[in-house]
């Protein structure tokens, strides 16, 4: 809740400029908000951390990088990353390392929850194994804590005419009463009223059927959301199978997340090796 990533696309709601988060894992600026990483806050403890791949790895926390970032998209093969990483532990004493790996993600989304071939999680399994045996080959089998965190769960967005996408400026005039929105990607949307035409968009986007509409200060404690400065004031969540636009039909994802996208950036790989808690 506290990390304040709360899309994929970042955003700035005085500006109105939006960034894939992409484009941003060398920019600071759009990282950087007082909250600190686990991994500088590792290195404020004195230990020596590194991130591979991993988002917001790129870049630097008030003033402080974390001692070793590789940004880059990736492009190696898992089993050398993961060679690279022991090499990092077992050579040169590195203590916490992040490690990004973003399937199933990506080929879920291409292809959805209802396919019936999974190559991709026999792959992601394979990977895993590989990564035991690194680990036991380099001795580190006592010594090293893995935490694997992941991502959303996926449901299949139907279209019509099994269901009426969702167009929201049939409900209200986005550009009249908003000043921002982030609308357009899937079942989860965020927006903010114009000054004093809150209550006007709240009431105008209740009506609206197949979605729910929340006020930040009522959004549901398991999204882990409210706290976070950078959400708008108003969140909008479709029903599942249900897909969110704005002025017009657009189909952007095949699927979309059932926690929606707001823990896209924290799956992958971290290890922790010799960490006090
Ligand atoms: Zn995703």
């Amino acid at each position: 809740e506290d990390h304040e990533v709360v899309h994929n696309i970042m955003f700035n709601t005085t500006t109105n400029e939006k960034v894939f988060y992409k484009k941003t894992l060398t920019r600071s600026e759009w990282w950087d908000n007082g909250v600190l990483p686990l991994w500088i806050t590792a290195q404020n403890q004195g230990l020596k951390t590194a991130s591979f791949h991993f988002p917001g790895g790129g870049v630097s926390y008030n003033g402080q990088a974390v001692n070793r970032a590789i940004p880059e998209p990736e492009g190696t093969p898992r089993h050398q990353n993961i060679d690279k990483v022991m090499s990092w532990f077992s050579d040169e004493g590195f203590n916490l390392v992040t490690l990004y790996y973003g399937e199933p993600d990506n080929v879920g989304h291409k292809k959805g929850p209802d396919q019936t071939e999974r190559r991709i999680i026999k792959q992601i399994d394979r990977t895993i194994g590989y990564l035991r045996k690194a680990i036991k080959r380099h001795n580190l089998t006592d010594k090293l804590n893995v935490i694997i965190t992941s991502d959303h769960g996926m449901t299949t967005v139907k279209k019509r005419p099994q269901v009426e996408e969702i167009i929201l400026n049939k409900y209200l005039n986005l550009l009249m009463l908003t000043s921002f929105e982030i609308l357009d990607y899937g079942g989860f949307g965020i927006l903010t009223p114009k000054p004093g035409k809150e209550q006007e968009v709240f009431d105008n986007l209740s009506k609206v059927p197949n979605m729910t509409v929340y006020k930040k200060n009522e959004i549901p404690e398991n999204f882990h959301l409210a706290k976070s400065k950078r959400l708008p004031p108003i969140t909008i969540v479709a029903d599942l199978g249900f897909n969110l636009n704005s002025v017009s039909l657009c189909n952007f994802t095949k699927t979309f997340s059932f926690k929606f996208h707001l823990y896209h950036c924290l799956h992958g790989i971290i290890f922790l090796d010799h960490f006090d808690y």
